[in-house]
């Protein structure tokens, strides 16, 4: 049997969203800095402005039944303590046969290619590689290798079976983005996964609010069919799973993943600038023209 192995990464730049986390990092440090400026005389400051981007929580019209946990049996001997075997029980006992079966073949394969490092500010990412960045023997320069990125550091502190169950949605999501781009053409999809989305055109703006909608909808589909009513590890576990639980009502789950995908569930904005309007025009903000 072929296990999981192990891929070399080179420092790689322009990751789709990793720019921009860094963005929302360099304004947080900014507004730090900012707090720190010796005090100026007051002065009478201007109307505040209005912020088109805010957008009163919209309330489901109906809401999920929750199923229960899978049979989780195999996790009575505890899970590997090397990360890659860790990763590869959790694929093939993981209860939808997208990640137990395709994903499961494509790295036995090496059709797909796993790498298991921590990106600060990102949990997973599929990605395709651009020439001369990733290594991977025998495939040097090679552009679009599809690699899966999942978040090995958060993987390795799982210590409960809710928080098992919530990286395995985890999983599935990147899963969906890796199976959409295989069945795509690949002039099609595969910009979203190696270009900056600073440079990405009003379509592929689009195509990238699909396949986010459509990931989420099935973890969510996931979530809920597995009884994960809080988010233990990637939300505040006391809090109810809002994403998931707004997932049969569409109007109020685009605006779950527009806030998501634009940071506004983190008090913050980091839509890549071509995206702005067409993410908010595709999640019915009532303030889409405006933006
Ligand atoms: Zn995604």
């Amino acid at each position: 049997m072929v296990g999981y192995s192990f891929l070399p990464l080179v420092q790689r730049c322009n990751l789709k969203k990793t720019l921009l986390v860094v963005l929302g990092l360099c304004l947080a440090a900014f507004c730090a800095f900012g707090l720190m400026q010796p005090s100026a005389p007051v002065l009478a400051s201007p109307p505040a402005a209005i912020d088109y981007r805010h957008w009163p929580e919209l309330n489901p019209r109906v809401r999920p039944t929750y199923g229960s946990p899978p049979d989780l049996s195999w996790l009575d001997d505890g899970l590997p303590s090397e990360p890659f075997a860790r990763l590869e029980m959790l694929v093939k006992h993981h209860p939808n046969p997208a990640v137990s079966q395709e994903l499961n073949a494509a790295l036995t394969s090496r059709e797909l290619f796993l790498d298991l490092s921590h990106r600060p500010g990102l949990l997973g990412q599929f990605f395709l590689t651009t020439a001369g960045e990733v290594r991977i023997a025998g495939r040097e320069n090679e552009a679009d290798a599809p690699i899966l990125n999942l978040n090995g550091e958060v993987m390795m502190s799982l210590s409960s079976t809710p928080e098992v169950l919530e990286y395995m949605g985890l999983i599935y999501h990147e899963t969906v983005h890796y199976l959409d781009w295989r069945k795509s053409p690949e002039a099609d999809r595969g910009f979203l996964y190696a270009k900056d989305p600073n440079d990405w055109s009003l379509s592929e703006c689009i195509q990238d609010w699909d396949d986010e909608l459509h990931a989420f909808q099935l973890e969510c589909e996931a979530m809920v069919a597995w009884g994960m009513k809080v988010r233990p590890v990637f939300g505040n576990s006391n809090e109810p799973n809002t994403m998931c639980d707004y997932s049969l009502d569409p109007r109020a789950f685009k605006q779950q993943v527009w806030k998501k995908l634009t940071g506004a569930n983190q008090g913050s904005q980091f839509t890549p600038p071509p995206c702005e309007r067409v993410w908010a025009e595709a999640a019915g903000h009532p303030n889409a023209k405006e933006f």
